[in-house]
């Protein structure tokens, strides 16, 4: 199995190759048709196993196929939740380096740092958005971020999340975004609780162990 093989956008397969990736990792294998199919995923999936890549090549190319030259913002459509700002930056550099030939808009937030830029940011074209659940909750409160368009919801190390005690957050940020959507939730590990919160977001999701 190569990354040629898969129906995806050109310009995501150059920069795969770019990256050096031969092919696919096994969460990738087992998670990329069914995310591009549109089935919700519930993965549990350790670091290092190329799990970001693993969201981030379908989701990319779903993108791709809606996003235009609009400027204008109309809303977050992918909307990425992680636990602490190193990870979200981590995810994020994936993101913007293999969206790096396509139209997609990312950027991420996170907290401890200025909300003004964010916000000024946010007022323009934002795709995929990358952002711990505190500072989203804040942005969301205040009116400068707009979850009412976001079509795939992506939870990584939810975990890790609960360990951080974000549950909270996550619970009232539902409350903004559709209940129609793709969810993929990935988590390296797996317990009562965060069985709890993956089967209260995701609908028949396919489950994939790694
Ligand atoms: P992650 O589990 O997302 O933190 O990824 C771990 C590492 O695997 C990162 O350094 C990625 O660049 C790398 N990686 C992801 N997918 C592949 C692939 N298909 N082939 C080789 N390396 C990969």
């Amino acid at each position: 199995m190569k990354f040629e093989s898969y129906s995806i956008d050109e310009g995501i397969k150059r920069s795969i190759s770019e990256q050096g990736y031969k092919k696919p990792t096994d969460i990738q294998f087992k998670s990329i048709p069914a995310i591009l199919k549109g089935e919700d995923v519930l993965a549990i999936a350790q670091t290092g196993t190329g799990k970001t890549a693993a969201f981030a090549i379908p989701t990319l190319h779903k993108l791709t196929l809606k996003a235009g030259n609009k400027l204008r913002a109309d809303g977050v459509k992918c909307l990425v939740m992680a636990p602490t700002h190193e990870l979200a930056l981590q995810i994020y550099e994936v993101f913007k380096t293999l969206g790096k030939y396509t139209k997609v808009s990312i950027f991420c937030i996170h907290g401890g740092v200025d909300q003004d830029p964010q916000k000024e940011r946010l007022e323009k074209k934002v795709d995929v958005l990358i952002a711990t659940p505190g500072r989203m909750f804040d942005l969301v409160s205040q009116g400068a971020l707009n979850l009412s368009r976001v079509e795939t919801l992506i939870l990584d190390e939810a975990d890790h999340m609960l360990d951080l005690g974000f549950i909270k957050d996550i619970r009232d940020l539902m409350r903004h975004i559709p209940k129609r959507r793709q969810t993929l939730f990935f988590s390296a590990t797996i317990n009562e609780e965060i069985k709890k919160l993956a089967y209260s977001l995701v609908t028949n999701a396919i489950r994939i162990q790694i």
